[in-house]
């Protein structure tokens, strides 16, 4: 029984908050803190249980570490944005709590994200008792654990992965993004990554496109590849791997409206000045677009998200895909959000679970491959993320 801090209240938030009160036997009582807290109020008051809520900017540490000191919750569930990794963690480090986030850090300043100022954490986190978990989302997170749960029952050694996230979702709107607009452009239109022969190669973002027949009928897709923050630490922690790739459905309608607004500059994060005061053109293009934490009720379709891997078993060839549907109207029913953001609110409870009741507790900074994967895989199927394993699959 234990006392969890969930930070940040947009879609992702209010799907945590949402799967921690269902299970009272580990989250004995939830605080929901973020920057507004009206939105907190508002999470709480859909929740069958009792939430309490808070005010804080989660970049003012000494306020962060204040509230941390006050509360005295065992684990902050990190789900504002990727900008307050460091301090969020910081703020842990004074207070000693645990911590979980759900995307690597990223400077508000460059759009390059990258583990390696988290994982410099780790000397402090072990020195403290205490244990930070990086990137318990979908993906990344699920499909980390993915990948070590085929390295430890289906391969002697993965030798190539294939991340395939398809949303099959509309939600009838032109253009609009399915979890923070800010952060989903940046990731979209930066350079594209993939590990190759043992090294990463950059290539031009969305340059190359496939076709992908998702199982069970979802449909068929075509899907664009892009760098995603797990090739990093799937790369470093899974040696034997030669290639690794990770591909991403888009509509035409995304893509169209994309290339616009880059051509006329309104996805630039370097300040402009208009009439007279500085703006970023994207946090502007933000305010405009439709809050994802909004979409829920229009959202129909289905996501299918999962790992293809390829390489040895006994001395043969082996193919497996692991992967997870969930469909639009499902999570909207149970919870008010749409899928993208009850597959990433669903694995940062399960990571928080295995973390508070001992599983998951190691003193240091983790991704979720270098844990055991098979709690995470049960919980996965008992709290509405059931997954599959397939050798039919051709991509
Ligand atoms: P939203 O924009 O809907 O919500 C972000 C929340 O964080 C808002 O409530 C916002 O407050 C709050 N916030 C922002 N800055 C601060 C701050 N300085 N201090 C306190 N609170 C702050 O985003 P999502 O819910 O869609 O996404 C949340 C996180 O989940 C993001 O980091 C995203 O990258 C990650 N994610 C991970 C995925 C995965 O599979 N691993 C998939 C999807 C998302 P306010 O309301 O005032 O703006």
């Amino acid at each position: 029984m234990a006392k969890v801090m969930i930070l940040g209240a947009g879609g992702v938030g209010g799907v945590v908050a949402h799967k921690c009160a269902q299970v009272p036997e580990v989250f004995s009582e939830i605080l929901l803190a973020s920057r507004t807290e009206s939105k907190c109020r508002a999470i709480a008051a859909r929740s069958p249980r009792e939430i309490r809520t808070a005010e804080v900017d989660a970049d003012d540490v000494p306020a962060l570490t204040a509230l941390l000191k006050r509360e005295k919750p065992a684990l902050v569930i990190h789900v504002a944005l990727p900008y307050q990794d460091l301090h969020v963690m910081d703020a842990c480090l004074n207070a000693g709590v645990h911590y979980l986030d759900t995307a690597n850090y990223e400077p508000p300043e460059t759009a390059k994200f990258e583990y390696r100022r988290q994982w410099e954490y780790a000397e402090r986190f072990a020195a403290a008792g205490l244990t930070a978990l990086l990137g318990s989302g979908f993906d990344p997170g699920a499909t980390n654990v993915f990948t070590a749960y085929l390295a430890k029952h289906h391969f002697d050694e993965i030798r190539s992965l294939d991340i395939v996230d398809v949303n099959g979702g509309d939600h009838g709107y032109p253009f609009a993004t399915n979890f923070n607009p800010e952060i989903n452009i940046r990731e979209v239109t930066a350079p594209c990554r993939h590990w190759e022969k043992g090294k990463f190669v950059e290539t031009a973002p969305l340059s190359r496109k496939r076709r992908f027949v998702c199982p069970e009928g979802v449909g068929e897709y075509q899907v664009y590849r892009l760098y995603h923050e797990e090739l990093e630490s799937l790369a470093k922690h899974f040696p034997s791997l030669k290639e690794a790739q990770f591909w991403m459905s888009f509509s035409d309608s995304y893509l169209k409206h994309l290339e616009v607004l880059q051509n006329v500059g309104m996805t630039g994060i370097a300040p402009v000045m208009f009439e007279g005061r500085e703006i970023v053109p994207l946090r502007l293009l933000k305010a405009l677009l439709p809050d994802p934490a909004s979409l829920g009720p229009r959202t129909r379709g289905k996501t299918c998200i999962g790992v293809i891997a390829r390489g040895l078993k006994d001395g043969q060839k082996t193919l497996r895909y692991l992967y997870n549907i969930c469909d639009h109207q499902q999570c909207y029913a149970e919870t008010g959000a749409q899928a993208v953001s009850y597959t990433t609110g669903v694995p940062a409870m399960i990571g928080a679970k295995l973390l508070l009741t001992g599983e998951w507790r190691r003193p240091g900074v983790w991704n979720l491959e270098q844990l055991d994967p098979d709690p995470f895989m049960a919980d996965l199927t008992r709290h509405g993320l059931p997954w599959k394993i397939t050798e039919d699959i051709r991509f």
